[in-house]
């Protein structure tokens, strides 16, 4: 084999052999596999590798030799075990390979093992007896080893060991990879066994790891002969299972729902929300099912393109294998595997060790945590996982729902100002009712309003079905509808006509929602419920687009407060999001009394990269290395980083006590948090199931 792969015979000459397997070790750096781990875990490609030559003992010389690998606490689970295989009269590479069934080292893992294999104790004993009672002299030696080693390193280590014809040898020790459980669980214990202090056990905590623990994971004995029919995406984790169903609006068919569609669209929202979890054929991590599952922090396996789905006769086929609607399935959005059949799944456990994890963190971190939520749910859940407030909530996602849509688009495709006031008038108490549940939710902490911001043609029906409903309730014929979609159609809808220059354009917008807030903070003071709004104006790029947005704000807030004879305190503020805000950030301060910084439109608008049409490019360009990271996740620091920075200072010039945050996406990922924190920013603002991450992250930050 060797001879194959080398395309001669194999060397004979020592000195040939040493510097062959030198090159291979060199040689190994570019491999795929190793290219693979690189981007994983973000090592840089420079950094080279090393070899080290070293003369080795012999673990196949006989029966009084043996060979394994063993970890001083459990890997998965963190308990304080001493645990591992090892195999008699073998290699180290016998142990890993698979060839032969190892053997546990203790006595308590072999008798674990032996329950779970289904193999008898006579067997047990005679054919996998644990090295603790194979060789009980040379056990206590490697278990004293063992604990002098993690003694000595403070973490838990991961060693290979070799026995020579009865003399125990250490090959190597490091800290072990472990689960994010395991990392929680074994720095947890170790603060507690007075082996490393507050700031270490935070420090040693990889912040992304967490998301393991948020979600719920498949019943290790439910795991047993799982049969796996497709593979797909890992889009949002968790584990899932439920009976299929192919149409959104049918989700409530059954108890226990799993939604299997080609690809997902914005009307299929609420039956994503009432569904177990996500499954599509197409579509990538930024697909709408991606993004919006992990929104509501739902499992989700897309793009396993695999399995051909057949909507009319309510049909998939997977490995050859035909599911109908009904059957069940099981979803893994951690490793974006599909099973058959039901697999239990167990909800995460947050209090314990993680609970203290997080008391730590906020003892630490300097910046504190806000969410990103457009529901009294996801406000809920966030609180749950110690979001203090809300930094984003786009009310245009209110809209998309039933009856609400409709008034919308009243609003959006009327005739003329007074047509426009007619329609809002309707979307007021619909509004008022939305703000009511989310500050009831959030209430004593700040809750973020931001107006609405995206172009408006997203909220026309552009389908023959849509057009003409719209036609009947408003009482026009459909060519007037089709007319006044084609008007608002735009080349470039990212910069067009939306954010601040919606509400400027048409005041009355600004109005109602202003109005729509500040009554349901007054009627919530009503009932002893402290709201505290935030109003924020989006897309600001001028100082007078600014001012004329606050003024409409103060103005409505001053009518209102006289005609109720009662006041709220609130704030005006605005997202900094286009670099022309950043860069007159000292004006726009006097009249903002907070930023928040929308680095997903800072982003788009620095580097010129369409949010929209990225995909065709972006990973292109990471694997080509001309980007070290998608932008649109971890923050650029160097460029938009740059004016951040700057709107920070400019911004602190002209009203030294501005509110500062950040809510675009890369509020919720880690490095972008520590750059947040060193930008001296208030707090960071994410989605609720990455709350938890962004404490940890903050923590972090103020320690390094
Ligand atoms: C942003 O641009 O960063 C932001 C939070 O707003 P949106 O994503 O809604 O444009
Ligand atoms: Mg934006």
């Amino acid at each position: 084999m060797v001879e194959r792969e080398l395309g001669r015979p194999f060397p004979e000459d020592p000195q040939e052999q040493l510097w062959g397997a030198i090159g291979a070790v060199f040689g190994s750096w570019m491999v795929p596999r190793a290219i693979t781990y690189r981007n994983i875990h973000d090592i840089s490609a420079d950094w080279g590798t090393a070899v080290n030559i070293q003369s080795m003992v012999f673990g196949n010389m006989g029966d009084n030799s043996a060979t394994g690998v063993a970890f001083t606490r459990d890997a998965a689970t963190g308990e304080d075990i001493f645990n591992g295989e090892y195999l008699i009269n073998a290699q180290g590479e016998d142990v890993v390979a698979g060839i032969r069934t190892p053997q546990q080292i203790t006595k308590e893992g072999s008798l674990r093992w032996a329950k779970l294999a289904h193999v008898s104790e006579e067997e047990r004993a005679s054919k996998y007896p644990s090295l603790e009672e194979a060789m009980p002299e040379l056990y206590k030696e490697l278990d004293a080893v063992q604990q002098k080693l993690e003694d000595h390193y403070r973490d838990m280590q991961d060693l290979e060991f070799t026995i020579q014809d009865g003399k125990l040898w250490l090959l190597q020790t490091r800290n072990g990879k472990r689960t994010g459980a395991a990392m929680v669980k074994i720095a947890m214990d170790m603060l507690k066994q007075g082996i490393i202090d507050e700031k270490e056990a935070l420090l040693r905590q990889e912040p992304n790891k967490l998301d393991e623990l948020l979600h719920p994971v498949f019943k290790k004995e439910a795991m047993a002969g799982a049969k796996v029919l497709a593979k797909g995406l890992p889009a949002s984790p968790g584990a899932a299972t439920g009976q299929v169903i192919f149409f959104a609006d049918e989700a409530n068919k059954y108890p226990n729902s799993l939604l299997v569609r080609i690809e997902t669209s914005p009307e299929d929202l609420e039956g994503m929300n009432i569904a177990n979890g996500i499954l599509t054929a197409r579509g990538g991590m930024t697909s709408h099912a991606a993004v919006v599952a992990r929104g509501m922090g739902k499992c989700c396996v897309s793009g396993a393109g695999s399995i051909k789905i057949d909507y009319k006769t309510r049909t998939m086929v997977m490995d050859g294998k035909t599911i109908k609607e009904g059957d069940w399935i099981s979803l893994n959005g951690s490793t974006g595997e599909v099973y058959e059949g039901k697999i239990e799944t167990i909800d995460p456990e947050l209090s314990g060790d993680f609970g203290k994890l997080m008391e730590l963190s906020d003892k630490y971190a300097r910046m504190y945590v806000r969410t990103n939520a457009d529901t009294p749910h996801d406000s809920k859940v966030a609180r749950d996982f110690g979001a203090k407030g809300i930094g984003l909530t786009r009310t245009e996602h209110m809209f998309f729902e039933g009856e609400k849509i409709i008034a919308m688009r009243e609003m959006i495709l009327a005739e003329d100002e007074a047509g426009r006031r007619e329609a809002l008038e309707k979307l007021l108490p619909i509004q008022r009712k939305d703000f009511e549940g989310i500050f009831e939710a959030m209430h004593d902490l700040p809750v973020t309003v931001r107006l609405l911001d995206p172009p408006l043609h997203e909220f026309v029906p552009h389908d023959e079905k849509g057009q003409q409903e719209m036609a009947e309730v408003m009482g026009v014929d459909v060519s007037v509808i089709k007319q006044k979609v084609e008007d608002l159609s735009e080349f470039n809808p990212m910069l067009g006509h939306r954010g601040c220059r919606l509400g400027n354009t048409y005041p009355e917008i600004t109005e109602m929602q202003t109005r729509a807030i500040l009554e349901a903070a007054l009627n919530l003071k009503q009932k002893g419920v402290n709201a505290h709004p935030e109003i924020m104006i989006p897309l600001t790029g001028t100082l007078a687009e600014m001012k004329m947005q606050e003024e409409i704000v103060r103005a409505t807030a001053d009518k209102l407060f006289e005609e109720r004879g009662d006041k709220i305190d609130y704030l005006v503020g605005t997202m900094i999001e286009i670099p022309r805000a950043a860069l007159t950030a000292d004006q726009i301060a006097q009249s903002a009394e907070f930023f928040s910084f929308g680095t997903n439109d800072l982003t788009q608008m620095t580097f010129g990269y369409s949010r929209d049409d990225a995909g065709k490019f972006l990973p292109i360009y990471i694997e080509k290395g001309i980007l070290k990271h998608d932008p649109f996740e971890v923050l650029d620091q160097e460029g938009v980083g740059q004016l951040v920075e700057m709107a920070v200072k400019k911004g602190q010039q002209t009203r030294p006590d501005i509110k500062l945050g950040i809510c675009g996406e890369h509020g919720g990922e880690p490095s972008s948090v520590e750059f947040c924190h060193c930008a001296g920013l208030h707090y960071v603002s994410c989605s609720p199931y990455r709350v938890p991450i962004a404490r940890l992250a903050a923590a972090q930050a103020a320690l390094r």
